[in-house]
């Protein structure tokens, strides 16, 4: 046994391999050698042979690669939901990517105003496209939704009453509650009406000297069916209006185009919300309008002007690669072209034609264990909860169930996630890029089918 632990090699001996590969600073070539070395010792401890040389030096060198890789990663979404939040939500248009990397690369009049050579505003970049696309007054971006709803309470309710039906006090995800952002404000929630079923009477029967503001919230994540009713917002808009309070919109989505045009369940506009009354409307600028991370809030001039004045505004504010991305895509609305442009749209207006034999390349890929089937890919972030678009998939069958597929596959690099369905592995072609089909092919092939050359013969 103790002629077996002289046998594992010295961190001098790894750390002499290692400096044949490559230069990796001392002290994490020591910190690797030594992880690779305890690692010998306990394989030794349990019974094993002690591992050469080579084998320990690359342990060592994977575990230094390991490392060396981005934590943060791309990877091939075939889960067939278009907006995951845990996904990194919507995928950039190239307009909004060259946009960031201009940005990025070099100064720019970020807060500074080239025709007077002085102070300017960086909110100032994204008001016109906001008025062109919503139809707003005035609008404002911020660092989230999240941060958006924050801060509308905060500023126009803090210390007074909010009321918000019972059927939309609701958790959209990552624990964002509705109540929680609302308490957070300093504003006072009152709910009105019940789960199913709220009336224009119940805000009405609500409204006192306290209230700031009626808060309405898009569902987002699940549907409410049969025995129900919301009023519409032109009826609270009309409401608010008699009493002299806000009407806040949050749409979470923020769509600005119809979605029935892409045989989607209708998703309320920014545009119809505010031409419906509310003052306010706030949504997400990485959801199905299909750019980076921000809260958008549009509505009326003073409302907004006075938001931008706040000290939460300088807290909350967007950075100039956010900007740069949310203009580009706000440009491609403004231009008509946001169906070509846009992955979200792109991937929306794919006909089910074109995903077929994508499809059926990845099951042939698989040999016996793989058909392509129906099914539906997701829009997901909150928009059309419980509808999909129909789609074609490749549905896997492996010996070794499933899980296990779905686990091999994100061992893959770029990394491939795919979903379980009734005991199967279900790849949606709709949200992978045609460039990426190679790569999900040979993985397939590799796992199911004995090797890469199966399949790219498919
Ligand atoms: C997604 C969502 C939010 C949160 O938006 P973030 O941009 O993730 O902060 C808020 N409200 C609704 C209704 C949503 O769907």
């Amino acid at each position: 046994m103790s002629s077996t632990f002289r046998a594992i090699p010295s961190v001098e001996a790894v750390l002499g391999e290692l400096r044949g590969n490559g230069s990796w600073p001392h002290a994490l070539a020591v910190d690797a050698a030594r992880t690779a070395i305890t690692r010998a010792r306990e394989a030794v401890a349990a019974g094993s042979d002690a591992p050469d040389l080579a084998t320990i030096s690359a342990e060592a060198e994977t575990i230094l690669t390991e490392l060396a890789r981005p934590s943060l990663r791309r990877l091939v979404n075939a889960s067939g939901v278009i907006l995951q939040t845990n996904l990194g939500r919507a995928p950039l248009s190239e307009r909004a990517m060259a946009a960031m990397g201009e940005a990025a690369r070099d100064y720019t009049n970020l807060e500074f105003d080239l025709d007077e050579g002085a102070r300017g505003s960086r909110h100032e970049h994204v008001r016109d496209l906001l008025r062109r696309t919503t139809g707003a007054e005035d609008g404002l971006a911020v660092n989230n939704n999240a941060a958006a709803l924050l801060m509308v309470l905060q500023v126009f309710a803090r210390g007074r009453e909010v009321i918000v039906s019972r059927g939309e006090a609701v958790e959209i995800g990552g624990r964002f509650r509705i109540p929680d952002v609302l308490r957070e404000s300093g504003a006072r929630l009152v709910e009105v009406g019940t789960t199913n079923r709220t009336y224009v009477e119940d805000y009405a029967n609500a409204i006192t000297g306290e209230t700031a503001a009626i808060l309405r919230v898009h569902r987002s994540n699940f549907q409410v069916t049969g025995f129900t009713a919301r009023p519409e917002l032109g009826e609270l808009a009309a409401l608010a209006r008699e009493h002299d309070v806000l009407l806040l919109d949050d749409l979470g989505s923020g769509c600005l185009v119809e979605t029935a045009d892409y045989g989607v369940e209708h998703e309320p506009t920014v545009r119809e919300s505010l031409a419906g009354g509310a003052d306010l409307t706030l949504f997400s600028g990485d959801k199905l309008l299909g750019g980076p991370q921000c809260g958008l809030i549009t509505g009326r001039g003073e409302l907004v002007a006075a938001m931008r004045r706040h000290p939460l505004a300088r807290a909350l504010r967007v950075d100039k690669l956010a900007i740069a991305a949310l203009n580009a895509t706000l440009m491609a609305y403004v231009a008509g072209t946001e169906r070509e442009e846009i992955p979200v749209w792109r991937m929306l207006a794919l006909k089910r034609e074109q995903l077929e034999p994508r499809a059926r390349a990845w099951a042939e890929a698989a040999g016996d264990g793989g058909r392509v089937v129906e099914s539906q890919t997701m829009i997901g972030g909150g928009a059309a909860p419980g509808t999909g678009q129909p789609t074609w998939c490749a549905a896997l069958r492996a010996e070794r169930g499933a899980e296990w597929l779905a686990g091999a596959l994100r061992e893959a690099d770029p990394p491939i996630v795919a979903r379980v369905e009734a005991g199967e592995l279900l790849l949606d072609p709709r949200t992978v890029a045609e460039s990426d089909d190679e790569h999900v092919a040979t993985a397939i092939g590799v796992l199911l089918a004995g090797g890469a050359s199966g399949a790219s013969q498919s």
